[in-house]
């Protein structure tokens, strides 16, 4: 039986297409996994449908999928995995050189620009009926999660934005207690659950309170608001920024409590432009010991952490997370934003 996968040109979104491909040949990973789902991000829109993205060296075509998840079929001995184990695959590969956060295993700090990534960045992805993956590339969830587990990438990334704000915020002195996360989609609400289970008094803005999201964030004990930032009822210690808006970063510097953490780990596609007196957000910013600062990827420890945050948080809570599972053969369906869409997730086994 051959390997179906979803796969794409970079640079010509019309060549997305689901196709036989050759079984994943050893030298991907000693561990052959059966891919159950992977999710879809923006990353993923904008690989299929603005040219994103870059093929493995010597193929035009790149399989895509980051957000993997999948159950193993076969494991070397003593690689800590057994047939039947629930498991995530990690997205980034350090540089070959390596420089030195790759070599200490810290890829997401890579210097040069020359990691390779799965399903993004000259590696092929996980939207595939069957992947291979180094076992030391691997991470294992709580069986009892299922498909929820599909949730661990963008909570790994999300965990490692926490992990970079406390450390940050440890410079000051004092404890922190209220947390704003700016935007209501997959990541923001993974980065409110951190933040409830971190004891946080956590705060969630999104721009429309339509749909699922505000009863999420209500769910877990956190406060939902909607309007305008600069209308917040609290002055947070730590934002986790989740939108990509960037007219809004500048406007969370005049809102945070002082001596704030802001931590920007979302991004979007737009080019805005709109004026605003640096000068003023400078001196603010100075003045009230303000660090923003940017978060991508994730390295191993991050995964590690996202899989206990998961296996802590109400399943049905995780599940309703995942609004929607369509079959390999319908992607096109997965690409296109239903309304009431919070993580969809293409099915590899249909
Ligand atoms: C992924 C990250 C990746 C980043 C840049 C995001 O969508 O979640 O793992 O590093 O894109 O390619």
């Amino acid at each position: 039986m051959s390997v179906r996968a979803l796969s794409v040109v970079p640079g010509k979104p019309e060549t997305a297409g689901v196709g036989d491909h050759p079984d994943p040949t050893p030298d991907e990973g000693a561990m052959l996994v059966q891919g159950l789902l992977v999710g879809v991000c923006g990353t993923d829109l904008e690989i299929v449908q603005q040219g994103y993205g870059w093929a493995p060296a010597g193929s035009d075509r790149l399989v895509i999928g980051h957000e993997s998840l999948g159950q193993v079929i076969d494991a070397p001995a003593g690689s800590g995995f057994t047939t039947g184990d629930l498991v995530a695959g990690i997205v980034r590969r350090p540089d070959p050189e390596p420089c030195e956060p790759c070599g200490l295993g810290e890829w997401d700090f890579c210097r040069n620009g020359k990691y390779t990534e799965r399903g993004i960045k000259q590696r092929n992805g996980y939207a595939a009926s069957q992947w291979r993956v180094e076992p030391e590339f691997a991470v294992k969830l709580d069986p009892k999660l299922g498909d929820v587990g599909v949730l661990m990438e963008p909570t790994s990334v999300v965990a490692k934005a926490w992990e970079q704000s406390e450390k940050i915020a440890a410079r000051a002195p004092f404890s922190r207690h209220i947390a704003l996360v700016t935007g209501a989609g997959p990541i923001g609400l993974l980065a409110a659950l951190i933040g409830v289970q971190k004891g946080y008094e956590v705060h969630v803005l999104d721009k429309t309170d339509a749909g699922p999201k505000a009863g999420l964030v209500r769910d877990i004990g956190a406060t939902f608001h909607t309007g305008d930032v600069t209308d917040l009822p609290v002055r947070p210690d730590i934002v986790i920024e989740c939108t990509g808006y960037g007219p809004l970063v500048f406007e969370l510097t005049a809102v945070v409590a002082n001596d704030a953490v802001i931590c920007l780990a979302g991004i979007s596609g737009a080019t805005r432009e709109e004026s605003v007196s640096l000068d003023v957000i400078n001196k603010q910013m100075v003045l009230e010991n303000t660090v923003l600062f940017g978060s991508v990827n994730a390295a191993r420890r991050h995964y590690e952490q996202a899989a206990q945050t998961l296996a802590a948080a109400e399943l049905d809570w995780l599940t309703r997370l995942v609004t929607r599972k369509v079959p390999l053969s319908n992607y096109e369906d997965a690409l296109n934003r239903h309304d009431d869409d919070v993580k969809v997730a293409i099915d590899l086994r249909r």
